[in-house]
């Protein structure tokens, strides 16, 4: 039998009735993810396109499953969201994250700004921002060194609504970034109205520059775009030693991508970091 968790004798079911299953099983797992521990943060570096040195650090959540191994957030972050559970582990991902900052801070490792994925049930969660400032004083980070990443989908729906809450994040002194910037539908209109400091192009776009002429001209005009508004522009997804040339000769502040380094354990992190220590 599949490997199902708790109570599975009675599951020798055909491989859709098990796939069912298996996701019924995860989603009540998640429940019981966070008070077991079971979730725990990586980190990967962005690197500044000028000089090379690290400009800050993403974290991204990962699911160590009790019997089903490492579970990757593309599948459980929306069962998480399906479930409203994503409230209670985005909190303890934020806690998360300020507690590593906290920590690396001890050890001499940076300040350097980290960075917290949010999802739209979090944004449209009244508390979010007392969330957030508890968590900063716990462990004691400056706002400043928290940047917040928000898909473009996110705030389309809303956008009155949206904008308070952005401006009061902001207003707290927390930094904002547009994740996967070019796959939505923001409109320029709006775009310049959010208190934004950052986009970061998706990298379908990154992926294909060095073989696709219009990938790179639609990260060109990305760029343009982002320095016309005052923003940083941030690439994912930099994997190819060329793309890094060709991304600089763009003008692009930071990249993130397999090149510099995969997302590691916290431990692993701080490792790459002395390695790469200039
Ligand atoms: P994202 O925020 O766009 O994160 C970047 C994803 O791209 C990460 O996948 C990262 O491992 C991957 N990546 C980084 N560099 C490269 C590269 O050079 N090549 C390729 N092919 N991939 C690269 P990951 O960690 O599996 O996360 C996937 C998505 O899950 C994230 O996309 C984000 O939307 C969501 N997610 C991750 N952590 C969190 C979290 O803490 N909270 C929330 N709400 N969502 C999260
Ligand atoms: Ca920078
Ligand atoms: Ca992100
Ligand atoms: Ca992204």
């Amino acid at each position: 039998a599949k490997k199902l968790g708790r109570n599975n004798a009675q599951f020798f079911t055909p491989a859709l009735n098990e796939r069912v299953t298996l996701r019924l099983h995860l989603e009540s797992d998640l429940r019981h993810a966070t008070e077991r521990n079971e979730l725990v943060l990586h980190f990967q570096p962005r690197i500044d396109a000028r000089s090379g040195r690290i400009a800050g650090v993403e974290s991204l959540v990962r699911w160590q499953h009790p019997t089903e191994g490492m579970i990757p957030p593309v599948q459980f972050i929306p069962l998480a969201e399906e479930s409203g559970l994503i409230i209670e582990i985005g909190a303890w991902i934020i806690d998360a994250a300020c507690a590593q900052h906290q920590h690396w801070r001890k050890q001499g490792v940076g300040p350097m700004p980290i960075s917290i994925n949010l999802s739209a049930l979090q944004l449209r969660d009244a508390n979010l921002p007392t969330i957030l400032s508890q968590a900063i004083a716990r462990h004691a980070v400056p706002a400043a060194q928290i940047e917040l990443e928000l898909t473009e989908s996110l705030l389309m729906d809303n956008v009155d609504d949206i904008l308070l809450v952005l401006n009061s994040l902001k207003a707290l002194g927390f930094s904002l970034s547009i994740d996967d910037f070019g796959t939505g539908y923001s409109s320029l209109n709006y775009l310049y109205r959010f208190p934004i400091d950052k986009l970061k192009i998706d990298r379908s776009f990154i992926q294909n520059i060095h073989t696709s002429a219009d990938n790179l001209a639609v990260t060109r005009a990305i760029i343009g775009l982002g320095h016309t508004l005052g923003l940083e522009v941030v690439a994912e997804g930099v994997e190819l030693a060329s793309d890094v040339q060709v991304l600089q000769d763009a003008g692009c502040d930071e990249l993130q991508g397999y090149h510099f380094s995969r997302p590691l354990p916290a431990a692993q992190f701080a490792e790459w970091l002395v390695a790469h220590r200039e």
